[in-house]
């Protein structure tokens, strides 16, 4: 971690904030401070955006080959660093260390599917259907990008940004959460390393998010925003990119279902259910939030996932043998142990966990709660910890429309070993993506995204370049 770099990313230089600031960056193992960042204000901002500006008409002209080999190259040295990055990304953001080397993977992953859709971008010709008109189109990069990541995973939210931004031709400003900004760092670097011109990717790090962004959104010369975090700031960046009309992706916040029906495989849903809700201790935006049981088999499903979660080792990320890691912050806990709170004054059983351990960090343990009342807090806001929540149901219909009862449409899943059920019941959520029989969806080859207050447009597969590319239409008679 000594060498990682801790000052602004600006023009392809590190440098200081231009008023010298800096900010924490807290181990949430311990609490206690890892290294100091600089702290962006409004004027690094700007030059940030000034860099990225200058850069863009020159990398819009390289060659869709070079911008290829330039992610090609940086995929393989995250893969070679895996450790290091592991380490990085646990240290700042809490993770155990298998999930950030998991996570590694999947970061790297998207500048390895990047770099073969840079060489894919395509155009057309066609004769129109008066049969003399032709009409040419090419696709040609969306303009300077403001991207704007969460802390929960630190790597993967950039790439899955910069990779399909870097191969359209699009140059960046990214703003990193505060709470993990070395990750993102470290990756700047990488790119370096791996060629990317100067001026190409901008980082500033900032604990002025507002200050910061808000000048980019409002000036006029940034063409697109990629917003990855809740739907409250994603709402408000919305609002301020209306002025300029901004073009906008927006990957918001979840309130995922995971319904198991009657006849479902007990073992594929617990199983399902583990990763659904642990992985990177259930603080993801495709966390099962509400677990829809059928009652048939809800105490069974109920004590076996009550097991499997009382068995986990909780402690810090860097400690072999942990499957736990702390939750991002005390404020985080705070949520967390509040909602747990209100839905056992409303009736909830504990089976598991349900109480804060003593001592330093922000640990919680691994939760169940069966017999959820439909009125509970937690039902309509995302939990962000490890707490699955279970209520029961009847039948089809009325499972759909309690799992359709929300304003949020990221994902859900669907567990019955019945193929007619899993396609009726799969077109009738109101969500952008379905696990069926499975608890994972993430995958960079696939268009990760939602409906409803869940966000706008896609990340990764084959449309996941769609977002940093305009169409321009020629028109040209033939006599
Ligand atoms: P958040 O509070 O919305 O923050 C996300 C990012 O936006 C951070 O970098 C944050 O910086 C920045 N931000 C906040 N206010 C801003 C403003 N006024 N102008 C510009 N930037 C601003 O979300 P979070 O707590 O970090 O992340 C958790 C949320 O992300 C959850 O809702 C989760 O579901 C969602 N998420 C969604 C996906 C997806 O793909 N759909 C993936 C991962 C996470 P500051 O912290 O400095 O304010």
């Amino acid at each position: 971690m000594t060498d990682t770099p801790t000052q602004l990313f600006i023009g392809g230089a590190w440098v200081d904030a231009a008023d010298g600031a800096t900010m924490p960056v807290d181990d949430p193992a311990t609490g206690e401070i890892l290294c100091h960042v600089a702290d962006a204000g409004p004027k690094d901002a700007k030059l940030a955006e000034d860099a990225a500006v200058q850069a863009q008409e020159e990398w819009a002209r390289t060659a869709p080959r070079v911008r290829s080999e330039i992610l090609r190259r940086a995929y393989e040295i995250i893969i070679e660093r895996t450790d290091e990055l592991a380490h990085l990304m646990t240290s700042e953001m809490g993770k155990p260390l298998a999930e950030a080397r998991g996570e590694v993977a999947y970061a790297a992953e998207f500048f390895r599917w990047f770099s073969e859709e840079a060489v894919r971008i395509d155009g057309g010709l066609a004769t129109l259907p008066d049969g003399r008109n032709r009409m040419l189109l090419s696709r040609r990069p969306v303009g300077p990008c403001l991207l704007i990541t969460p802390w929960n995973f630190p790597l993967a939210m950039g790439t899955r940004k910069i990779g399909p931004a870097v191969a359209a031709g699009c140059t960046m400003v990214l703003k990193p959460a505060p709470q993990t900004p070395l990750s993102s760092l470290a990756l700047a670097a990488i790119l370096k390393e791996a060629g990317l011109p100067d001026g190409v990717l901008n980082v500033v790090t900032t604990s002025r998010a507002g200050e910061v962004c808000e000048p980019l959104l409002r000036g006029g010369r940034i063409r697109k925003l990629s917003f990855t975090g809740s739907t409250a700031v994603g709402q408000l960046l919305l609002a301020q990119s209306a002025e300029a009309v901004v073009r906008t992706s927006m990957e918001l916040g979840g309130n995922a279902p995971f319904v198991v029906f009657e006849d479902a495989d007990l073992d594929k849903a617990v199983n399902g259910a583990m990763v659904a809700k642990m992985r990177n201790m259930g603080e993801a935006c495709t966390a099962a939030n509400r677990f829809f049981v059928h009652r048939s088999v809800a105490e069974e499903f109920g004590r076996r996932l009550a097991e499997r979660m009382g068995a986990l080792v909780v402690g810090p990320g860097t400690r072999d043998g942990v499957d736990v890691g702390p939750l991002i912050d005390r404020r985080g806990r705070a949520k967390v142990e509040e909602l747990v709170a209100d839905a056992v004054e409303r009736g909830a059983q504990v089976l598991v966990g349900g109480r804060t351990p003593e001592g330093p960090g922000s640990f919680y343990p691994p939760t169940v709660l069966a017999d959820v009342d439909p009125g509970s807090r937690l039902m309509d806001t995302e939990i962000f910890g490890p707490v699955a929540a279970i209520l029961t149901f009847d039948d089809e219909d009325e499972v759909i429309r309690r799992a359709n009862d929300t304003p949020w449409g990221l994902v859900g899943y669907v567990f019955t070993e019945g193929l007619d059920r899993a396609l009726r019941v799969s077109e009738r959520l109101e969500v952008g993506m379905v696990g069926l029989n499975t608890g994972l969806v993430s995958n960079p080859a696939a268009p990760f995204g939602g409906v409803k207050q869940s966000g706008l447009g896609r990340e990764g597969g084959r449309v996941g370049i769609d977002e940093f590319l305009e169409y321009q239409y020629l028109a040209v008679p033939v006599s």
